[in-house]
């Protein structure tokens, strides 16, 4: 049988618990000590494996437990069994199958298009339409409750090259945030810094906050407010000259009709639409509409950053840059064999076939809390 047709034959689940650095706080909620992720492994019946990540956020998406009942109980009885040459109508059932879990959806869409990729020995930005740019400007998020360890983290980003920041506001009082951009445009000029709420402001004073932050000229200022609030977003949008920008607002194209009242940009996340194909329509219906896209993530591991950076690649319309800091500044260990793939403040987009590099599956074992096959 022709290698794009292949039947998938194993389906394989680990949910990890991978320790982390520091703290970080955001707008609405704090993550610490570990990050929960799932990782899924397909095989075909030749033997080739590929591997996705769903890395959910209880506050945001979901939750870890969940992502994995989706592909065990509802996801996987789609998959085995079926040829790789049904890709779109395996995903196309599996956002039927079962509602939300869109960080399940996105791990699964990855291991196929890595399984894919790997047997026609094509990187996966070849079967997303090709490569628009071999490099991504990488942004690294401040958020720590200790601004002092924050500062400690910037001399390492200045070192290596980083020049973008987004700064986590709004868990800690207006002042805290304050004194931190003053801080930041000071001794930091030569970095870009955007500004990152998380819903974190209540909507009585969500206004006159943002109005402060926007003195100091940030690229733009990402979800001030709850997500369903958006005609609190509207308000603000048209009273402030930078650039608003909605995360937790919209997940997928379904929701992009809104975009159009309550912001200038979209943080597309592949954890968010539930795949690389709906991540690419999101931000093309931003462009679309004379709006801009940027490549936001979760708390991933470098498997899922890789799994954006191909998407990405791929995809001209998202121009701001990509968030895929986690696996070089804030996980212990990567589950990757060898380092995410960055350099002088760049994520350097793989050639090599699949999503560019391998599972360190030692790895899986040694952070798995429940694995099943
Ligand atoms: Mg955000």
């Amino acid at each position: 049988m022709a290698d794009h047709q292949q039947i998938i034959t194993g389906f394989k689940l680990w949910h990890l618990a991978l320790p982390v650095n520091a703290r970080r706080d955001h707008g609405i909620g704090s993550v610490e000590h570990t990050v929960d992720i799932v990782v899924l492994r397909l095989t075909s019946e030749g033997g080739v494996s590929g591997y996705g990540e769903a890395s959910p956020w209880v506050v945001f998406t979901g939750s870890a437990e969940a992502s994995y009942a989706a592909l065990d109980r509802y996801l996987r009885p789609l998959v085995v069994g079926r040829s790789l040459s049904e890709h779109a109508a395996i995903m196309d059932q599996a956002h039927s199958a079962v509602a939300h879990c869109t960080e399940a959806k996105a791990a699964l869409d990855t291991a196929l298009y890595d399984l894919r990729a790997r047997l026609a020995r094509l990187p996966v930005w070849a079967l997303l339409g090709g490569r628009c740019r071999a490099r991504i400007p990488l942004s690294c998020s401040i958020a720590d409750p200790d601004f002092a360890k924050d500062l400690i983290l910037m001399e390492r980003l200045r070192a290596d090259g980083v020049r973008i920041i987004k700064l986590k506001t709004g868990f800690k009082g207006h002042a805290f945030d304050m004194m931190r951009l003053e801080r930041l445009r000071a001794d930091y000029p030569e970095f870009d810094i955007r500004v990152d709420y998380n819903q974190g402001l209540h909507h009585d004073v969500a206004l006159a906050c943002v109005k402060d932050v926007a003195q100091f000229a940030p690229t733009f200022i990402e979800q001030p407010v709850k997500a369903h609030l958006h005609d609190v977003m509207a308000r603000i949008r048209d009273s402030v000259e930078v650039p608003l920008l909605a995360d937790e607002s919209i997940f997928g194209p379904e929701d992009m009709a809104r975009l159009d009242a309550i912001a200038d940009g979209v943080s597309v996340k592949i954890m968010k639409t539930g795949g690389l194909a709906r991540a690419q329509t999101v931000a093309r219906i931003a462009a679309a509409k004379g709006r801009s896209a940027y490549g936001g993530d979760m708390f991933e591991s470098g498997l899922a950053h890789l799994a954006g950076t191909h998407m990405i690649a791929a995809t001209p319309e998202i121009t701001l840059g990509c968030e895929f800091y986690q696996a070089s500044y804030f996980l212990n260990e990567d589950i990757l064999a060898t380092p995410f793939p960055v350099e002088d403040g760049h994520v350097v987009v793989p050639d090599a076939p699949g999503l560019g590099a391998e599972v360190n599956e030692d790895m899986l074992a040694k952070y798995a809390v429940r694995v099943s096959e």
